[in-house]
């Protein structure tokens, strides 16, 4: 392993705590991500020494606040290759992106008789805002199924795009079963039938280098929280000819042009889309988060993530009675691996992992279409990222053992 990776736990101080009197072991990572000092310290930092609200004042505080705000829209920019900063419109999350996707633009193009094309693999997030979108709208809500292998089945994707579909929206990774969908691919499957392509990159874009770009992506959305910064910032990427066409979805201060009794216009783009004070702190945060990850290096952090999934991945597959769902190859996996044990409750599982320390997910993962397809009600997820070590995958899979004693 790189020496990049040695000694992370001095940026996470979190990582050093003890849980139920054991060291932490934290594998719910795409729950949520752990936020390093250089972040936190960059927030106290504004806070202490540059705080204002945005966009309003005309003092130097207030320019200063302004300054850094923008500055960050740039930095977003670059890290995903957006041919330009107002092509970033900030959100609360990839969640509250997706909702400003559905209404704003859903409600703009799609009419009755229009067909959505989202895959069964969606967490909620990604599906649930197209199918009330389908419901106000008449139109159809259409599913791409699974392989055997439970990989995405390309073949049904291209039999279910059709003229009549207006948006094909897909995660780039699933947060259940960690498999990486062919984006690129299925972008241009897409753009072949004048449909759009709306990107759900929560749990790609802190592990693996993405590019709109290249993808030729519509939308990408994403949250900074599950890149190192903190909760309640999120990002919404659009085509800037695509969100020039689109109506704000909220009203307010900031995001006006001008207001009389009877009517107000608006800012261009994306300044329309962020109604009232918005996060000023989160945003100032991802700007740290994405220093932070590119001083390692996105393709240096895959690797790392791959290496420590192929390690852990063979482990785990030895465990008897425990069954993996997803691909059962671990470079299909990007740090993901749901499984359960046995006939044993995933939440006795998870319990007992963290008697032991070991902090994973239990439950539907909000993916309950995804779980009545595999059959299940509930797993346990263990998801890493690059400042897990060995010494925790390895302690990882001794405490499942354990727990397998234990309810045996
Ligand atoms: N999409 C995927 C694939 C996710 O894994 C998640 C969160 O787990 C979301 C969307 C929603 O993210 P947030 O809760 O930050 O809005």
């Amino acid at each position: 392993m790189p020496n990049k990776f040695k000694n992370l736990s001095h940026d996470f101080p979190i990582l050093k705590r003890k849980i139920n009197d054991e060291p932490l072991v934290y594998l719910d990572n795409a729950a949520t991500s752990q936020t390093p000092n250089q972040v936190l310290n960059r927030i106290g930092d504004f806070y202490q020494h540059s705080n204002a609200n945005v966009h309003r004042g005309v003092y130097t505080l207030a320019n200063e606040a302004t300054a850094a705000y923008e500055q960050v829209r740039n930095q977003v920019a670059a890290f995903i290759n957006a041919p330009s900063a107002k092509s970033i419109v900030y959100t609360r999350s990839t969640t509250d992106s997706l909702n400003l996707i559905a209404t704003s633009f859903g409600n703009l193009v799609v009419t009755q008789g229009d067909e959505i094309l989202i895959t069964i693999m969606e967490h909620h997030s990604n599906l649930i805002p197209w199918q009330q979108l389908a419901k106000r709208k008449h139109a159809t809500l259409r599913y791409v199924e699974l392989n055997a292998d439970q990989t995405l089945d390309m073949a049904d994707l291209k039999h279910k795009l059709t003229n009549k579909t207006k948006i094909v929206a897909i995660t780039q990774t699933s947060n259940v079963l960690g498999v990486t969908n062919p984006i690129k691919e299925i972008a241009k499957l897409a753009h072949q039938h004048q449909a759009y392509i709306v990107v759900d990159a929560a749990q790609s874009v802190a592990h693996q280098k993405v590019d709109v770009q290249d993808l030729d992506a519509d939308f990408l959305t994403f949250s900074g929280h599950k890149m190192l910064a903190t909760t309640g910032i999120g990002v919404c990427y659009g085509k800037p000819e695509l969100l020039a066409e689109m109506p704000p979805v909220q009203f307010g201060g900031e995001m006006i042009e001008s207001v009389s009794r009877t009517n107000a216009t608006w800012q261009a783009a994306p300044w329309k889309f962020e109604a009232g004070t918005p996060n000023i702190g989160g945003v100032i945060g991802l700007g740290a988060a994405i220093d932070y990850l590119s001083e390692i290096g996105m393709a240096e952090i895959n690797a790392r993530e791959q290496q420590l999934t192929a390690y852990l991945f063979p482990k785990l597959t030895a465990v008897n009675k425990l069954t993996i769902y997803g691909s059962k190859e671990a470079s299909q996996h990007a740090g993901i691996i749901s499984f359960n044990l046995g006939q044993l409750h995933p939440h006795d599982v998870a319990t007992g992992l963290d008697m032991l320390g070991v902090e994973v997910r239990a439950g539907h993962h909000c993916a309950q279409p995804l779980m009545a397809t595999l059959g299940v009600q509930a797993t346990v997820r263990a998801s890493l990222s690059f400042y897990n070590s060995v010494e925790d995958l390895d302690r990882f899979v001794q405490a499942i053992q354990m727990v397998k004693e234990f309810f045996a």
